[in-house]
């Protein structure tokens, strides 16, 4: 059983002058002698092999078990002279050293996942961080592991479902509410770029949606991740989210109009249609009554569409109504779900939208 422990003199030996190419083709970055690589607190086993350097953090683990899961990087960990990655002149501890271009705290959850396996299969109920996701998706992607990419995608699918049902089941006035999964909105500018990385468009409208809900501000100047890397989205994704945001208004727009058009009265009206009809016509008064407020693009949640989902709050109308107009608001709602796909730009890639997909 590898051993962890805190290493003796991890400092004075380690001087990284090179530049290298990594897995990905990418630069890494040139490391400055002022630069103070510090040994990481959990993944660092005394008896490993190998030492691996993301940004100022330094991992000491075992080749062989880091390996196994990736070719890719089984390739990094072969000496500099035959081809791979492992530097023999500029060791740390006396180890070979391999410069990676990830974040720390991405290969750090790689890593921890590599010794501990997923958090998941020891404890079904623990809570993960939308971010720990997204570095799994990465470096799945990245170094070729088909078991992060489809742990990270499983998060992914429980924020970005391809149903209109997952997404109401986990979601309240527009906040995403998981008992394993936590997520802010602003973490979809994150998400869009790890899922543009990953290529999986699947989960591109929902993403794109919820970023097309962020102030435009917020979108212009990016967030940051958990370790505090910047996140923008590129030209073309920026662009979509205001496009988006534009065709989501109109459509809310467009759905409440032609709502409050129908004539509609049901048959089996237990008040002969007349309280009935007048209470619908007061409901959609109502719903429109802060217009700015409910036709704000948003009409998956809290819009004019929502408003008049909530007909349960103390509206008098008769089931049979009440039935009708729930059935028809739903329909109203999943028709706009549908077309989620067109206005995020990949309904030609995206096959069963829709359909239930199984998440975290
Ligand atoms: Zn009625």
């Amino acid at each position: 059983m590898p051993s962890r422990a805190r290493p003796e003199s991890p400092l004075e030996s380690f001087s990284c002058t090179s530049e290298r190419h990594s897995a990905s083709g990418q630069v890494a970055r040139k490391t400055a002698k002022t630069d103070r690589p510090r040994p990481d607190a959990h993944v660092w086993y005394a008896d490993g092999d190998i030492v691996i350097i993301a940004q100022e953090t330094v991992f000491r683990v075992h080749k062989s078990v880091v390996a196994r899961h990736s070719k890719a990087l089984e390739c990094m960990f072969q000496p500099i002279s035959w081809g791979g990655q492992a530097d023999l002149t500029n060791t740390f501890d006396g180890l070979p050293t391999v410069r990676v271009t990830d974040t720390a705290y991405d290969f750090k959850h790689f890593l921890l996942v590599v010794y501990d396996g997923f958090p998941r299969d020891k404890d079904p109920h623990t809570v993960v961080d939308f971010g720990v996701f997204a570095a799994w998706l990465r470096i799945g992607h990245r170094y070729r592991v088909p078991s992060f990419v489809i742990e990270g995608l499983r998060g992914f699918r429980s924020i970005f479902p391809m149903d209109l049902d997952t997404w109401d089941k986990h979601r309240f006035d527009g906040k995403f509410l998981h008992p394993r999964v936590v997520f802010d909105n602003t973490n979809a500018i994150e998400a869009v770029n790890a899922i543009r990385l990953a290529g999986k468009v699947h989960l591109l409208p929902g993403a794109l949606y919820m970023c097309a809900q962020l102030r435009p501000s917020t979108l212009l100047a990016g967030t940051t991740r958990a370790d505090g890397t910047p996140e923008k989205l590129g030209a073309a994704d920026l662009l979509l989210c205001f496009e988006m945001k534009e065709r989501l208004r109109k459509a809310e727009a467009r759905i409440a109009v032609q709502w409050a058009a129908q004539d509609h009265v049901e048959s089996r009206c237990k008040n002969f249609g007349d309280h009935c009809d007048r209470t619908r016509h007061e409901l959609l008064k109502e719903a429109c009554r802060n217009i700015h407020n409910n036709l704000r693009g948003d009409p998956l949640h809290g819009g004019v569409i929502t408003r008049l989902h909530e007909v349960d709050d103390g509206w008098q109308l008769c089931s049979h109504c009440h039935d009708a107009m729930t059935w028809e608001v739903r329909g109203l709602r999943r028709a706009l779900w549908n077309k989620l796909p067109v206005y995020a730009g990949v309904e030609a890639d995206i096959r069963n939208w829709g359909k239930s997909t199984q998440g975290y």
